[in-house]
């Protein structure tokens, strides 16, 4: 019998992440197959809560580069990740799983309000919950999200998907190939190193209610079951 190392998890998806190889945008057969992925991790009683980011519609700091202010731009990020996860929950609904989008700002029409005990009484009761609009907040982002809400719900793990690379690197290995790769990394070498994993609020977050990350290169989508399952992949980021 397969065992699993986690009870619940958050998969962070970045916005990047729903694009597919178009690069801008929602690209549907590719939120289908990670939808088929959740549903994977579900069916074998792992709860699961997916934070979704927006940059693959907008980013705050693009915006603000461009003489918009920045909190304005920061909202419209924000409502980026909405969009992103009603696409989500789509593909889920195709697939026969029980989802419900939970909005950090209040959108009645078309999520609920994000409310931890609610939120946890939905996993309990074995549906995946998407967590829209990152945390409410401007000069935050979804990895900062993806922390806060893995230390309110409790989760064991925050599964960090990333497109184009398979783990944390000393330098880009897009423009080194000597770059390498770490199997496991301290909180602190990552901040010290100012190594790309997330940004710094979301890694003190993260240290301060020792909440592991996991980062996997999504780009093979039968990766988020794998590292859903306890497998090796990827980079640890730990105490
Ligand atoms: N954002 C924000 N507060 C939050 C979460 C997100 O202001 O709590 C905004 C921010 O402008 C960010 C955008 O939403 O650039 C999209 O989120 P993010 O960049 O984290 O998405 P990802 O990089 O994961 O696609």
């Amino acid at each position: 019998m397969e065992t699993t190392r986690f009870k619940r998890v958050v998969l962070k998806l970045s916005g990047e992440s729903l694009a597919g190889n178009q690069g801008f945008g929602i690209d549907l057969p590719t939120v289908d197959e990670i939808a088929a992925q959740i549903r994977e991790i579900r069916n074998r009683g792992i709860d699961v809560a997916v934070v979704v980011g927006g940059g693959n519609i907008w980013r705050g700091l693009a915006g603000s580069t461009k003489g918009m202010d920045r909190a304005q731009a920061d909202y419209m990020g924000m409502l980026a990740t909405v969009m992103n996860s009603l696409a989500l929950q789509s593909s889920l609904e195709n697939v026969d799983v029980d989802t419900r989008v939970q909005s950090a700002i209040e959108m009645r029409q078309i999520a609920e309000p994000y409310i931890r005990r609610k939120a946890i009484r939905h996993l309990e009761k074995g549906r995946v919950v998407i967590l829209a609009a990152g945390t409410g907040n401007p000069y935050f982002s979804t990895d900062t999200t993806a922390a806060l809400r893995a230390a309110e719900i409790e989760a064991d793990v925050i599964l960090m998907a990333k497109k184009g690379v398979d783990g944390v690197y000393d330098s880009d290995p897009a423009k080194n190939p000597d770059a390498k790769r770490f199997d496991r990394l301290s909180y602190i070498e990552v901040l010290q190193k100012g190594l790309a994993v997330m940004d710094s609020t979301a890694t003190s977050l993260c240290m301060d209610n020792k909440i592991p990350i996991i980062v996997f290169n999504i780009d093979h989508h039968e990766n988020i079951l794998k590292v859903a399952m306890g497998e090796d992949i990827g980079t640890i980021v730990a105490s």
